[in-house]
């Protein structure tokens, strides 16, 4: 037999009748305790800290009858895992809202509704991207180094929470990246793509962007100033809120949607709309699009 305990927000995954305390489980001879802790339910993507008899572990470690475990979730700066080597994410099907926010917010999102789990472990294991998912079994795949079993059900609190249990804040780059296919936009000449462009459009602006991956061209529209307060809404109550600008480094899109973005006040509370549908109005791919301005 061996005790456990899970600290924290951990307990949310293990049975009622082992939260807060010492718990006793058999344990068969030399069995590592990355395989105990997610026999109880928790993913180890979820784990920061292992003790064993009070001395830090690794997943791999086996264990003897009678030690004693410690397992405590990932807060931040605080873990034996290393670094997030990149801020860049895989999500499972279900999170299609949560994806799109992402990738509104700069980050680099790989998402399909058909991206079965194998797909996933596999970008996350070669491309070093953190797993998003409410799919607990999916972060028990070995292969998946970094993850995160989001918990928020709705896609703004969702990018909320990964904001801040990852600290992201000085990372975001909104307007960066094309909402539909991930890629990062590049700024374009008005007179390249003026025959695409609604015709209010084309006689009020003058800056745009388009996606070198899907051809859209995006411009600073009513819909991008609707996105642009639902983002900082979403992220003004993480612990490093940004402001809906863009950095120095973002030599690209961002920099120009930036030059008019204004932070809203900071006790602004999330939006509750439907992220899906709201993008297509912000870019256009030909002289069908809905977008306005
Ligand atoms: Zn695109």
């Amino acid at each position: 037999m061996v005790s456990l305990r899970f600290y924290a927000e951990l307990n949310d995954f293990i049975a009622a009748d082992r939260r807060q305390r010492d718990f006793e489980l058999a344990s068969a001879a030399d069995v590592p305790v990355k395989h105990l802790i997610e026999s109880c339910g928790v993913p180890h993507t979820e784990v920061a800290l292992i003790l064993v008899n009070g001395e830090p572990v690794g997943c791999d470690r086996r264990l003897c009858a009678g030690d004693r475990v410690a397992v405590y979730p990932a807060f931040l700066g605080f873990g034996l895992r290393p670094p997030l080597p990149a801020a860049r994410f895989v999500a499972d099907a279900h999170l299609g809202g949560l994806a799109r926010l992402l990738r509104l917010a700069g980050f680099d999102t790989v998402y399909g509704n058909r991206l079965a789990d194998g797909e996933i472990e596999r970008l996350a294991a070669t491309e070093e991207r953190v797993v998003l998912t409410r799919d607990r079994d999916l972060l028990k795949r070995r292969a998946i180094g970094h993850g995160c079993h989001v918990h928020a059900q709705q896609p703004d609190l969702q990018l909320r929470e990964i904001v801040a249990r990852l600290d992201l804040g000085d990372r975001v780059q909104p307007f960066s990246r094309c909402l539909v296919c991930n890629a990062r936009l590049l700024p374009v000449a008005k007179r390249l793509v003026s025959d695409l462009l609604p015709e209010r459009v084309r006689d009020g602006l003058d800056s745009f962007h388009r996606c070198p991956g899907c051809q859209r061209i995006y411009w600073e529209g009513s819909h991008w100033r609707r996105m642009r307060e639902r983002l900082q809404r979403a992220l003004a109550a993480t612990a490093a809120a940004p402001a809906v600008t863009a950095t120095a480094a973002t030599a690209d899109a961002a920099t120009a949607h930036a030059a008019t973005a204004a932070a809203p006040p900071a006790a602004a509370q999330p939006a509750a709309g439907n992220c899906s549908g709201t993008f297509d109005g912000a870019c256009a791919t030909s002289r069908t699009s809905r977008g306005t301005r």
